[in-house]
Formats: structure tokens, C-alpha cells, sequence
């Protein structure tokens, strides 16, 4: 279709303000920019109403138009990116939040709210939505249930899932479907709303959703332990979990994640560490207080030193820390290829060396760092994103670190999602009929195959 032709039946649908014939660039990558991911859109728009996106969607559908949603765009796994052409639906302008029922421990919030302000509305009342990936004030809401984004406190909240109750959800050929209701229990039908999370935008556009809520923990409390290496940190995770001690988070940071980012750490890393754990114990002033000692004396037992904050500030500065943990590692070269592997939890040392030495065979420095008490890791190689030798080499890398995942029975993704660049590998894991079943499901929602194609499956 002609360009102009595009533009002007969009802006018949949601404003000719709302559609962006010559995208900006921030439309076309993700956070895998620094890997050197970029697309190309025959045009965005931005509906402001779930009748518009309905619209937009059985315009395409009616078209053969492919259609990419987008969220805050911070994905790690090109899931946004639009490297096939076609109409990009942001869904920033849908930014409502339509209930908010403290009394009942639920919201209800359209797609392009941001996570920040979720987790913001439920604090001012004493709630909390535990959700927390790393890039909260840019990422969405509708985002995050399209990649049932975890975090550090998926340890004991479980990921974005978890707290979804129902779903406003657009499906081809321009349908709004709801997905259940602000009910704690339904069991009444397949569990579609568990379906369309983690579906990378697969399968429908989410308009919006009903969040549930939990009351706060009154305080949480950190405990950062450093470690000789990779081995005795391992040791001291698996000891918090056979001691029975339920931490809300239970994170690490191997030798060059610490070399990089321990600089700007409230506490010196003391000589010869080469390894850090951070557990967060979370509860009841006197819950916390005892799960506190009692991580200390397990974490602190093989460790070199221990920093354990107790002031408001301090706590906050830590964590503020190790989400800058990324930033301060990619600094290091300009780019990065990251992948988010999952392996059981007794695996991890293995993990974490063999990520060291795929590099090591690559001539890259590679690293990692991530959600140690769920076996999740960012193994990744630093790159100079100018470079196509570099980038093809930690492509190379990355394949091996699949490989790893499957060899000690782990999964190839545990939060970041398939989106593009792990595209073709669930492939090489699954099992023909689990690919069938796969398949079926996406042909089901999408028929024409337009939604996000090239993703996920
Ligand atoms: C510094 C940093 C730290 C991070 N830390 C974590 C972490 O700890 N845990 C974690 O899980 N992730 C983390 N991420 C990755 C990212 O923040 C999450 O994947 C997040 O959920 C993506 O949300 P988004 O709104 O930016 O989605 P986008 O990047 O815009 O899109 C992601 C996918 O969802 C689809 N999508 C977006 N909105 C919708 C919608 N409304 N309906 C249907 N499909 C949609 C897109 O098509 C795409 O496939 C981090 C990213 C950064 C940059």
C-alpha cells in the first residue's frame, strides 16, 4: 500500500496527530540496541482507546498489514522491534488508571501505565505490587504481562503472572475479549488470561488489567555478603535455601559485574572478592528483624565481609545500586549481548563459570549477574555494537550459552522472553508435539499469522 494511502486511513481511525508516518527512532529498537537491533516501520500509531486499537487491529488484519505492539520498549529480546515492516501500536497514550480499590487489594489499569506508578499507587496505601523488573519507570504495565516480567522479588512473589486477575485484551480480526474479572478464584474455563501472559504480543494486544495487590511488608531488610569466588557464593545460596529462610530476593554478582559496578557501592569490596550475594529479608518489623540475623549468620559464615544497612536511605541506595548493575557493566565496552538463562538452582556455579569460559573461547569478556535463588542469569558479552566481528562472535556466544541452558537442563529464557533474537531456538529444544501444540494456539488467535510475526514461535 502506498505510504501516504496508510497514513491517511490510520489517521481516519485514532487522529492524524496519533500517527507517525516518519517514526522517531526510539521507535524502532529495544534495550537491544546495544546489541545493534534496529527496525523499520511503515508507520506507528498511537490509539488512545481500546476501541481504537481494535480498530487499528481489523484495519491491518483486513489489510495483511503485520502489526507490532509496543510498551516502554526496554525488552531485552527485540520482542518490540519492527523488523518486518508493518503498523507499530504504542500503547502509551492508554495510560488510564480506571479503579483503584485499596479496600480490596486490586487495581484496575490500562496497558500503558508504567510500572513505576503501579507499584507508587499500591505504596501509597500501604499496598504493594511485587513485580519489580529492572526497568520499572520506562516499562508498561501491558509489557510486562506480554513478557510475564519477573525481578529480583519473583523469589517469593512469583513473576508478573502471578498478579494478573483478568484481562482486556484485543484479538484478531479486531475483537476486545475480557479475560476473566476482579475475581481472586476462576477456574471455569482453560486459563487464557495465563496464556496471553508471556505471549510477547503474540496472540492479542492487552488494553488493560486487573492487578491484585498484597499489603506491604512493613520493612525489608538487606544482606550483601562478599565471597572468594563463584563456588562459595554458590555454596552460601543454596545454604539460605536449605535453611528454610524465605528471603524475598536472593541475588548475585560475579567477579567482573562486582569489578565493574563495586566502585560505585556504598561499602568497599574488600581485596580478593570476586563475588557478591544479596539477600533482602522482608516481613513484619520483628519477621524481618529475625530473618535478617538469621541470613546473616548463614551468608556471613564463608563470606569476606558482610554489609547489612539498616537506615531507610541506605537500603534504598543499595538497591538503586544493583539496578545500575547493567548500566555500569555495559559502560565498560558500549554494547552488550545478554541472555536471561534459567538453570536448576544446584547448577548455577556451572552456569555462572561456563558463561566465563564461552567468552574466554570468543575472545569477548563476559560476565554475569541476575536472580541467583531462581536459578536466572544474564550471562553476557561485552561488545563494541559498531563492530560486525564482535557482534557475530557474541552471537556465536550466545548460542553456546543455549546450549549450556539445555545441557544442565535449564530453559533458554526466564524473563526476557523469545522476541527476535532467540527466535528459531525453542526449536532446537522442544519436543515436535510441543511445537504442534504451540503452533496451533498462535493459529487459533492469529490465522494470518500478523500479529508480531517472526516472534516468540
Ligand atoms: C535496565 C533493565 C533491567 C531489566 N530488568 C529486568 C528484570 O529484572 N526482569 C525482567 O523480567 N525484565 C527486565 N528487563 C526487561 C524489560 O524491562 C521487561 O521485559 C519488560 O517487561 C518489558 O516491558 P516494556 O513495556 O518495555 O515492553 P516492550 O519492550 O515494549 O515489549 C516487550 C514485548 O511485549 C510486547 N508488548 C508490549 N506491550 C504489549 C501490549 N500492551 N500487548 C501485547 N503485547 C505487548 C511487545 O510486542 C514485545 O514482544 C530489564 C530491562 C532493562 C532495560
Amino acid at each position: 500500500m502506498r505510504p501516504a494511502l496508510l497514513v491517511r486511513e490510520l489517521a481516519g481511525l485514532v487522529g492524524a496527530a496519533n500517527v507517525l508516518a516518519e517514526p522517531p527512532a526510539h521507535y524502532l529498537h529495544d534495550a537491544t540496541e546495544t546489541r545493534g537491533l534496529r527496525g523499520q516501520a511503515d508507520a506507528v500509531v498511537l490509539p488512545g482507546t481500546t476501541a481504537e486499537v481494535a480498530a487499528v487491529l481489523a484495519w491491518c488484519y483486513r489489510h495483511d498489514m503485520p502489526v507490532i505492539p509496543r510498551g516502554g520498549g526496554t525488552g531485552y529480546a527485540g520482542g518490540a522491534v519492527p523488523l518486518s515492516g508493518g503498523v507499530l501500536v504504542s500503547l502509551e497514550r492508554l495510560s488510564q488508571v480506571r479503579s483503584f480499590e485499596p479496600l480490596l487489594w486490586r487495581c484496575c489499569v490500562e496497558a500503558g501505565v508504567h510500572t513505576a506508578e503501579v507499584r507508587c499507587l499500591a505504596r501509597e496505601r500501604g499496598l504493594l505490587f511485587p513485580p519489580d523488573p529492572g526497568a520499572a519507570e520506562q516499562s508498561q504495565i501491558g509489557g510486562n504481562i506480554a513478557t510475564n516480567a519477573g525481578g529480583p522479588h519473583a523469589l517469593k512473589y512469583g513473576v508478573t503472572r502471578a498478579w494478573v486477575l483478568a484481562l482486556e485484551v484485543v484479538v484478531p480480526p479486531g475483537d476486545v475479549i475480557l479475560l476473566g474479572g476482579p475475581l481472586r478464584k476462576d477456574v471455569a474455563g482453560y486459563d487464557l488470561t495465563g496464556l496471553l501472559a508471556g505471549s510477547e504480543g503474540t496472540l492479542g494486544i492487552v488494553t488493560a488489567a486487573w492487578l491484585r495487590l498484597l499489603p506491604a511488608p512493613e520493612v525489608a531488610l538487606p544482606v550483601a555478603a562478599f565471597y572468594r569466588d563463584s563456588r562459595s557464593g554458590c555454596d552460601a545460596i543454596e545454604s539460605v535455601l536449605g535453611n528454610g529462610l524465605v528471603v524475598a530476593a536472593l541475588e548475585y554478582l560475579d567477579a567482573v559485574a562486582l569489578e565493574a559496578a563495586g566502585p560505585a557501592l556504598a561499602t568497599p569490596v574488600p581485596g580478593g572478592a570476586e563475588f557478591l550475594v544479596l539477600a533482602d529479608a522482608d516481613g513484619s518489623e520483628r519477621e524481618a528483624a529475625r530473618l535478617r540475623a538469621e541470613v546473616l549468620d548463614v551468608l556471613g559464615d564463608q563470606a569476606l565481609a558482610v554489609y547489612a544497612p539498616t537506615e531507610p536511605r541506605a537500603i534504598s541506595d543499595l538497591w538503586r545500586w544493583r539496578e545500575g548493575v547493567s548500566i555500569a557493566v555495559t559502560a565498560r565496552r558500549g554494547g552488550k549481548a545478554s541472555e536471561d538463562i534459567v538453570v536448576p538452582l544446584e547448577r548455577l556455579a556451572e552456569a555462572i563459570e561456563e558463561t566465563v569460559a564461552i567468552g574466554r573461547r570468543h575472545a569477548l569478556e563476559a560476565y554475569s549477574w541476575g536472580h541467583a535463588g531462581d536459578g536466572n542469569l544474564h550471562s553476557t558479552f561485552l561488545v563494541d555494537h559498531r563492530s560486525e566481528d564482535e557482534l557475530m562472535r557474541a552471537g556465536r556466544a550466545c548460542e553456546e550459552v543455549f546450549d549450556l541452558a539445555e545441557r544442565l537442563g535449564g530453559s533458554i529464557s526466564g524473563e526476557y522472553g523469545v522476541g527476535w533474537v532467540k527466535r528459531g531456538r525453542v526449536a532446537a529444544h522442544w519436543a515436535p508435539r510441543v511445537l504442534d501444540l504451540h503452533a496451533e494456539i498462535k493459529r487459533a488467535f492469529d490465522p494470518k499469522g500478523l500479529l508480531n510475526p517472526g516472534k516468540k514461535v
